[in-house]
């Protein structure tokens, strides 16, 4: 049975006080829920949610991790920086890495390799852009993102959390329909079946893009989707907690 993960990505939002009241608010929902929950924060406040989350059986994490181990790498943050603080999952490949930063496929396979060799959860994000989407290659764009993710965690495949994040449903209010996502879903699994199909079982595939309170519970309901990545609402602990809630 998979463990429903409701993640948060606060992307590059927060100050110390506005996650204060952020993290207190997760830490006293944080009770008898059936879902993991994990808040994935700005590299700056991995102390603050280490703090303030201890005990709390919830995780922390990073949105982004270097491919190397130390040295001449200004502005980057190592797997053993992330292990300092204790984060237990960090975030590759988001689609704001890979437009902005120019990440491809295969460096976010390296990320992913990384991480588990450092012992963090690698949630590895795949998804299509709408011009994709509209031109039938959802498929293949998806399958063409996993490819190098799969030949290089091999039997460590069941480490690793998969994230399917539609490009145009991130941050725009618009929601894939739950059997939109779960057809990917469903993909994906049997992609990841074809190399390992014990781990292809165990793998999380989570949704994200635009999920709130309001749509969590439809998706959270289709048989391959094992939770979300919450970008908005994870800002927002009443929001984050009632998606958890739903999980
Ligand atoms: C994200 O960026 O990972 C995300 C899913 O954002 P939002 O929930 O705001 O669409």
């Amino acid at each position: 049975m998979r463990i429903p993960l409701i993640a948060g990505n606060w992307k590059m939002n927060g100050s110390l006080a506005m996650n204060a009241s952020l993290l207190e608010g997760i830490r006293a929902g944080a009770v008898g829920l059936g879902a993991e929950l994990a808040v994935c924060v700005p590299a700056p406040y991995f102390a603050q949610a280490q703090a303030a989350l201890a005990g709390a059986g919830v995780a922390w994490g990073a949105q982004d991790v270097s491919l190397h181990d130390s040295g001449a790498y200004t502005g980057e943050v190592s797997v053993s920086m992330l292990k300092d603080f204790a984060c237990q999952y960090v975030i590759v490949g988001h689609s704001e890495r890979r437009s902005y930063h120019g990440e491809t496929d295969e460096q976010v396979a390296q990320k992913a390799v990384r991480a588990i060799a450092g012992g963090l959860t690698p949630i590895v994000c795949v998804g299509e852009t709408l011009q994709q989407r509209e031109q039938g290659e959802t498929n293949a764009v998806v399958a063409r993102q996993l490819a190098p993710v799969l030949a290089a965690v091999g039997a460590d495949l069941a480490k690793i959390v998969i994230a399917y994040e539609p490009v145009w449903a991130i941050g725009t209010g618009k929601t894939a329909t739950p059997d939109m996502a779960q057809q990917v879903h469903e993909l994906i699994r049997a992609t990841l079946a074809q190399s390992d199909a014990a781990a292809a079982a165990k793998v999380r595939i989570l949704y994200g893009g635009s999920m709130k309170p309001d749509n969590a519970a439809e998706l959270l309901a289709k048989p391959d989707i094992d939770g979300g990545l919450i970008g908005g609402a994870a800002l927002k602990a009443t929001d984050f907690l009632a998606i958890a809630n739903a999980a």
